[in-house]
């Protein structure tokens, strides 16, 4: 079991099944990874603004439409009460499994404004799975919470300004908005869960063993390279059957056929950077070390490298080995 200090402040314990290795410079994953490093470090403080206030209102209003629906339960429509939080939990699986699915398979962190803000977070997450248990509540929650704002307050104005008949005609239908707001907020949350692997309370244990949220083991599937399949992440109850119907593959090749772009594409580029700038830093140390006479070749290589992309795994080597 470790325990990690997130840059938040927060302290969690947690563990991961998958090896460390991320104890070394040129890790090829985990928190010392050079390509997780470079991809949390645009966490900024503008958006650690946006998620506290996004937090802040979407649970103001969870609570006061709970308030509201207890106040008008009734009985009288059971089932459509039922179908309308099970079909709430159901939309919220697939649009967690579309929002991830898009923001693993297209795109870069390179792009304005949602290259960092949206999609840095699924790719860091790659390189680094256990980078989620070190967030704190707001940065594990912020960006969820902001989506569901505008729904909660919707249905806030309407407890406020229909009457009780409209209410109770509605009420089926504010379950499933309800239902489909929750699981969205909790997206993260529960993905969160399925990553830590000590000291999660028994009911969190207990919801993931009945799947009712996100099991762990279930999730581990999503984290086999290149991670293209299992994408909903809230209770993954659609993971089994999308995949049998090759949804993804078949949306991919679509998207593909329709625009020319390669699904990836932008992970691809990154792995092949890494793994070249791993292969040529382990090559100048193992020079080093044994005195050949390549090191200034492969030194001049890597300074070729540092240019071109910019990555730490080779500014980590210029300065140790030509200092
Ligand atoms: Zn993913
Ligand atoms: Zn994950």
């Amino acid at each position: 079991m470790a325990s990690t200090k997130s840059k938040s402040g927060s302290s969690e314990n947690f563990h991961t099944p998958e090896p460390s290795g991320s104890d070394q410079p040129g890790a090829r994953w985990g928190p010392q990874h050079a390509g997780a490093q470079e991809l949390a470090e645009l966490y900024s403080p503008g958006k650690r603004c946006q998620e506290w206030i996004s937090v802040l209102l979407c649970f103001t209003l969870m609570a006061f439409n709970f308030c509201y629906l207890v106040t008008y339960f009734h009985l009288g429509h059971a089932w459509h009460i039922l179908l309308g939080i099970v079909a709430g939990i159901l939309t919220a699986d697939f649009a967690s499994g579309l929002v991830h699915w898009g923001a693993d398979t297209w795109g870069s962190v390179d792009l304005p404004i949602v290259g960092k803000a949206f999609i840095r977070p699924f790719r860091e997450h790659h390189i680094d799975p256990t980078a989620i248990t070190r967030h704190d509540f707001i940065e594990t929650n912020g960006d969820n919470c902001m989506l569901t704002i505008f729904p909660l307050a919707n249905m806030a104005a309407n407890f406020l300004m229909l009457s009780p008949a409209e209410i109770y005609r509605n009420y089926p239908l504010y379950c499933y908005v309800f239902a489909l707001a929750i699981f969205v907020t909790l997206t993260n949350q529960i993905h969160k869960w399925s990553h830590t692997y000590f000291g999660l309370p028994r009911w969190v244990t207990l919801l993931q063993d009945c799947h009712i949220i996100l099991p762990r083991k279930h999730h581990r599937v999503h984290h086999v390279s290149p991670h293209e399949t299992y994408f909903c992440i809230t209770t993954g109850w659609l993971n089994y059957p999308l995949e049998k119907l090759g949804f993804w593959r078949n949306l991919e090749d679509l998207i593909q056929s329709l625009t020319g772009e390669k699904p990836r594409s932008d992970d691809l580029r990154r792995k092949s950077v890494f793994s070249l700038a791993h292969c040529l830093s382990s090559n100048v140390i193992s020079c080093l070390h044994k005195g050949k006479k390549r090191r200034h070749q492969n030194i001049a290589e890597l300074k070729w490298y540092h240019t071109i992309y910019n990555t730490k795994v080779e500014r980590s080597c210029l300065t140790s080995d030509i200092s």
